[in-house]
C-alpha cells in the first residue's frame, strides 16, 4: 500500500492548512457509523506541550535518538522534539499537512507508514493521538508490527497512545452493549469534512492494552505501559524481545 491523500478529498489537511496561513477555520466534523457527529477543534492539532495531554508529555519525554513521528498531522510533536535537540523524520499521507510541516520547518516526507520501500532506521517510532488507528482492524495488527521491526533500529522502541473505548458501550448497571459476534469493539469507521471537503469513510482502531500486549508479544515485541491518562487512554512502549 503506498496511497496518499489527495488534496480535494483532505478535510483534516485543508483545516491544518488554513490553521497554519492564520486564516479563520471551520468546523471539521467527525462522522461514524458507530456514533453522533463529533468535532475536532482544529487549534488542538496545533497543541503546545502544556496543552497536551499527559500520555503524549510522557511519550515526548521517552522520545530518544532518531525519532519518527507517523501520521504527524500539523507537526506539534515533531517541533518540541525538534526543540529539544532531537533529530526527526515526520510522515504523512496528506500533501497539504506536509506542506505545512515544511514550512514550519520539518523534516516531512509524504509517506504512507505500510509503504515497504520506506526503509530507513529509527531509534524511536512515535505514533500519537491514536496514531496505532491507522491500523484500522485487529486482523491487520500482525502486518503493522511487521512494518514497525522493519523500522526500529536495534534497541529501538515505538511509543504509541490508546484508548480502552469500552466506557462508550457500558450500561449504567455495568453491563456492556457490545456484539461479541461483530468482532473488536474498538474497530470504529469514520468520515471528515471541513468546509466542503468530504473525506473518504476509513477504519480506525482503539485498542486496549491488553489485547495490544497479547498481538505484541505474538509477534516477538515485549509491551509496558508507561502511563496511564485521564479517560480510559494509556501510553504504551513497545521494543523488539531479545533473543534468549
Ligand atoms: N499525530 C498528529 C495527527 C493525528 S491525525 C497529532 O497528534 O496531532 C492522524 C494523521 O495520520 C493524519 O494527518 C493522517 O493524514 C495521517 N495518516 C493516516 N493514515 C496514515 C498512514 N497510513 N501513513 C501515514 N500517515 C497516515
Amino acid at each position: 500500500m503506498n496511497s496518499t491523500t489527495i488534496k480535494a478529498k483532505d478535510p483534516m489537511g485543508r483545516a491544518i492548512a488554513d490553521y497554519h496561513a492564520g486564516g479563520k477555520t471551520a468546523k471539521l466534523r467527525v462522522f461514524s457509523s458507530q456514533f453522533y457527529e463529533d468535532e475536532i477543534p482544529v487549534a488542538t492539532l496545533f497543541r503546545s506541550f502544556d496543552e497536551m495531554p499527559v500520555q503524549e508529555q510522557e511519550a515526548l519525554r521517552l522520545c530518544r535518538g532518531r525519532v519518527l513521528d507517523v501520521g504527524a498531522g500539523s507537526g506539534c510533536h515533531s517541533v518540541e522534539l525538534m526543540g529539544r535537540g532531537l533529530d526527526v523524520v515526520a510522515i504523512d499521507i496528506s500533501e497539504l499537512s506536509v506542506e505545512v510541516m515544511k514550512e514550519r520547518g520539518i523534516d516531512a516526507r509524504l509517506v504512507n507508514f505500510f509503504d515497504k520501500t520506506f526503509d530507513e532506521k529509527f531509534d524511536t517510532v512515535l505514533m500519537a493521538m491514536n496514531g496505532i488507528g491507522i491500523v484500522g482492524k485487529i486482523e491487520r495488527l500482525p502486518d503493522f508490527f511487521m512494518r514497525v521491526k522493519q523500522l526500529l533500529a536495534p534497541g529501538g522502541q515505538l511509543l504509541l497512545d490508546s484508548s480502552d473505548i469500552r466506557y462508550v458501550f457500558e450500561n449504567e448497571d455495568g453491563s456492556l452493549d457490545i456484539d461479541l459476534a461483530a468482532g473488536y469493539y474498538g474497530e470504529l469507521d469514520y468520515r471528515m469534512q471541513y468546509k466542503g471537503v468530504k473525506g473518504e469513510k476509513f477504519d480506525w482502531l482503539y485498542i486496549d492494552f491488553d489485547t495490544l500486549s497479547m498481538y505484541a508479544e505474538q509477534c516477538g515485541l515485549v509491551c509496558e505501559k508507561c502511563a496511564d491518562g485521564e479517560h480510559y487512554d494509556y501510553l504504551a512502549r513497545l521494543s523488539v524481545k531479545a533473543a534468549q
